[in-house]
């Protein structure tokens, strides 16, 4: 008998977007409308080196005068009860309803085992929402974007904990013949004590470029779609869609999103472009690592800062191009212009790497990509709870926290709590009482002493005693 796993939760929380990605394959119907009628689906699918049946229970039978909580506990009773374990998904975006808390106690009462799923918990959006979880009574959730396919390494080692605590032992089932595709993982755990997410070779790497308008975008996307081409021949695997361009650099396949201002270029010569937030806004939710260009014969005006801010506050991690390079006649002082420039407006991400590039003759272009794929190794970064640890111990005795109205705080232990960016928390006696100067410190020191330069890392405060 396969592992069998049910994916529970009231509807919309992204049960079905879940169940798709572990499957493999588009089987479930995705709709915003909430309770949407589906029936009950089971099929194979993997995760890591897991392979089980999975049960998403989407489905909401009419009502045959049942209220709505009612009928959906009758669906979920019948699947947990199939289930060795099940994921009970909350939305930490939506943070927890009344419906999640009717459920879980019923699934407390029932004592059937467990995982607290937090899932659309990429971006910011969610962090309130997964300390919520919390309050559920059910242990400590497991953040994930079904959509993103985040947080799924995290979500490998709960299935290890919770294997080892039902005495299953699910990697010696007899594999079954059923369709199962494996989901890419983001972060392969390693054996280490220290695990670094690798760039995984299956997913593309999403990129945004942005920017004012007329700094050279588009003469960039062509000079690197280009000089793919020069190097693949013009056959070469380039497409276009609504959203953006794929292709592939150097084995890598990459994916573009085309700001609106680029599309909109190729059809009108617009001299009095505006910078549209809304334009720049998506292509931030879309991409992983943003190009952030600038242009060096007048670099860093207000708006450069206004976008990069915004990269900053979605947590995504920011290269910046420095663009018409050719134009400039003293270098130096433009770099360093902008370094203090940076280190003044931007100081949460000190260290952002900056590439001088000319877009247009194509110099410094290949210097630009290796930057982005290392900006997004950083962006992937796992860093172990001892080795944190041990650092918060050493940094807290090396300049304590100041002590409010004679009272110490006390920087109890500190995890990291998810990457994309690198997100840790650390419990402390009394968050309130700890003054923004010393977060900074903390982060600073973070920051260098785990070597994460230009990374929008994120730390959180939370009580603990
Ligand atoms: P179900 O009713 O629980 O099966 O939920 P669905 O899978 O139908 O998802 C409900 C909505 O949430 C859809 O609009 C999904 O696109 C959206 N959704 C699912 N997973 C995520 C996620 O990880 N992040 C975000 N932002 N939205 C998601
Ligand atoms: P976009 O609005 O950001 O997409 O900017 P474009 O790519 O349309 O470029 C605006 C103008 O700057 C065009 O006239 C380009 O030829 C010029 N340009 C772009 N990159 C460079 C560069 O590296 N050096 C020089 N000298 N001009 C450039």
């Amino acid at each position: 008998m396969a592992l069998t796993i049910a994916i529970i939760g009231r509807p919309n929380v992204g049960k079905s977007t879940f169940f798709n990605r572990l499957v493999g394959k588009r089987l479930a119907i995705v709709d915003d409308t909430p309770g949407v009628t589906r029936d009950r689906r089971e099929a194979m699918g993997s995760l890591g080196d897991y392979k089980f049946k999975i049960i998403d229970t989407a489905g909401l039978e009419e009502g045959k005068g049942k209220s709505l909580s009612a009928r959906m506990w009758q669906q979920t009773e019948k699947a947990i009860e199939e289930a060795d374990f099940s994921l009970f998904m909350i939305d930490a975006r939506a943070g927890i309803t009344p419906l999640d808390k009717h459920f879980a106690e019923l699934l407390r009462r029932g004592n059937h085992p467990m995982i607290l799923v937090a899932n659309k918990a990429e971006g910011r959006a969610g962090e309130e929402g997964l300390y919520d979880a919390y309050s559920l009574g059910l242990g400590a959730p497991v953040a994930i974007s079904a959509e993103h396919g985040e947080g799924l390494a995290e979500l490998i080692e709960a299935f290890d904990e919770m294997c080892r605590e039902l005495g299953i032992d699910p990697l010696s089932e007899e594999e079954e013949e059923v369709v199962s595709f494996s989901v890419a993982i983001e972060g392969e755990v390693s054996e280490e004590e220290e695990a670094e997410s690798e760039i995984d070779p299956g997913l593309p790497l999403q990129i945004a470029i942005v920017g004012r308008p007329n700094v050279g975008k588009s003469t960039l996307v062509n000079q690197i779609l280009g000089e793919e081409r020069q190097i693949t021949g013009p056959e070469a695997g380039l497409t276009r869609d609504t959203i953006g361009v794929t292709f592939d650099y150097e084995g890598r396949e990459i994916r573009m999103f085309d700001t609106a201002g680029l599309r909109r270029k190729a059809k009108v010569q617009e001299k009095l472009e505006k910078l549209s937030v809304a334009d720049t806004i998506r292509a931030l939710n879309f991409a992983e690592v943003v190009i952030l260009m600038v242009d060096a014969t007048m670099p860093f005006e207000r708006q450069d800062l206004s976008i990069a801010s915004l990269a900053v506050q979605e947590g995504r991690s920011v290269v910046i191009a420095l663009n018409k390079y050719d134009l400039i006649e003293n270098r130096q002082e433009v770099l360093k212009d902008i370094a203090e420039k940076l280190e003044h407006t931007l100081p949460q991400v000190k260290g952002i790497p900056v590439v001088p590039i000319s877009a247009l003759t194509g110099r410094g272009v290949n210097k630009l990509m290796p930057a982005v794929f290392e900006a997004y190794r950083q962006w992937n970064r796992r860093i172990s709870t001892s080795k944190l640890n041990r650092w918060l111990a050493e940094t807290t005795d090396y300049h304590p926290a100041p002590s409010v109205s004679g009272r110490r705080v006390k920087m109890r232990y500190i995890t990291q709590i998810k990457t994309r960016p690198p997100t840790f928390a650390i419990f402390c006696n009394r968050p309130a009482a700890v003054p923004d100067s010393y977060q900074r410190y903390l982060m600073n020191e973070l920051r260098w002493d785990f070597e994460l330069p230009g990374v929008p890392i994120r730390l959180l405060l939370r009580r603990g005693d």
